[in-house]
């Protein structure tokens, strides 16, 4: 019963992000700009609280990969971004997996989206679905699509039928790129690839444990070299993440905490102000 409320309780938390987001004149602006803004790529600010100038575009398709509700176009970012993905299709062809189902990475300039995510702002951010599709999804069902729950009906442990070796080889070779920062995925989803991790384990310490992120994992980038606006999320503490820390994740406090972090969620928050900068990112023609 637990798992299904921490479930359905992170399922809730990602609705109420648009309380989070800056006054509504900012907010329509980033999401409603049609392109990147022209020159160099910039990042400013951080993940939550920034923006992306001279963003590049994913193609909407590649080899081994398709970008879900293209309508939101949120599948910009930092060139880095969208190699990555580009190389993580490759992966899927080459070893026969499908195709990979791309989520949200940016819009074309970044910023804070209308609904769904409160970080995702400065272009180094991609949600990748743990479902891969055998064959190429339609126009209908990427715009529209049906994820894949990675948990076992409790929300307790995952399923092993859906999260196996092939989704661990995946979260591994993310976090083994020298220039990802974090991927957070479930925590009962950090509890199988733990006990899955063979040989070298020192990878698992940047899988951290977040609520949601049952059906997709969230990749963020570290701040590419030269960006000296882009500031880098906390430091992740040293170890592999597999101990006490995630049991505490998978307990009743965890639940407790969500709860409490939901009820926070509905009140007013006083809007984030962005770094100055992205006042010209937005404005820029
Ligand atoms: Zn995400």
């Amino acid at each position: 019963m637990k798992g299904v409320l921490i479930a359905a309780l992170a399922a809730l938390l990602v609705v109420p992000a648009a309380a989070q987001q800056p006054k509504a004149a900012a907010r329509v602006s980033w999401s409603t700009v049609g392109k990147p803004s022209p020159g160099p790529t910039q990042i400013i600010g951080k993940a939550a609280q920034g923006c992306i100038g001279g963003a590049m575009a994913l193609p909407l398709t590649g080899p081994g990969y398709q970008v879900l509700r293209p309508q939101n176009r949120r599948y910009f970012g930092h060139p880095d971004t969208v190699r990555l993905v580009e190389m993580l299709g490759r992966w899927a062809v080459l070893g026969g997996h499908g195709h990979l189902l791309i989520g949200d990475m940016a819009q074309p300039r970044g910023g804070p989206m209308p609904s769904g995510h409160v970080s995702h702002q400065s272009g180094l951010d991609i949600d990748i679905w743990f479902r891969r599709s055998r064959a190429p999804l339609s126009t209908a069902d990427l715009a529209r699509p049906i994820a894949l729950d990675m948990l076992r009906p409790d929300g307790r442990a995952a399923d092993p039928e859906r999260f196996g070796p092939v989704e661990v080889e995946l979260l591994k070779l993310v976090a083994t790129r020298t220039n990802v920062e974090r991927i957070l995925v479930n925590p009962a989803l950090k509890r199988a690839a733990c006990g899955m991790a063979a040989g070298d384990r020192s990878w698992l310490r940047r899988l951290r444990p977040w609520w949601g992120h049952n059906m997709h994992f969230h990749v963020r980038l570290a701040c590419p070299a030269g960006q000296d606006q882009c500031e880098p999320g906390p430091p992740i503490p040293p170890g592999d993440g597999c101990g006490p820390d995630l049991d505490w994740w998978l307990s009743d406090e965890a639940v407790e905490a969500l709860r409490q972090r939901l009820l926070k969620a509905r009140e007013p928050v006083p809007p984030r102000t962005l770094p100055a900068t992205c006042a010209s990112v937005l404005r820029a023609r």
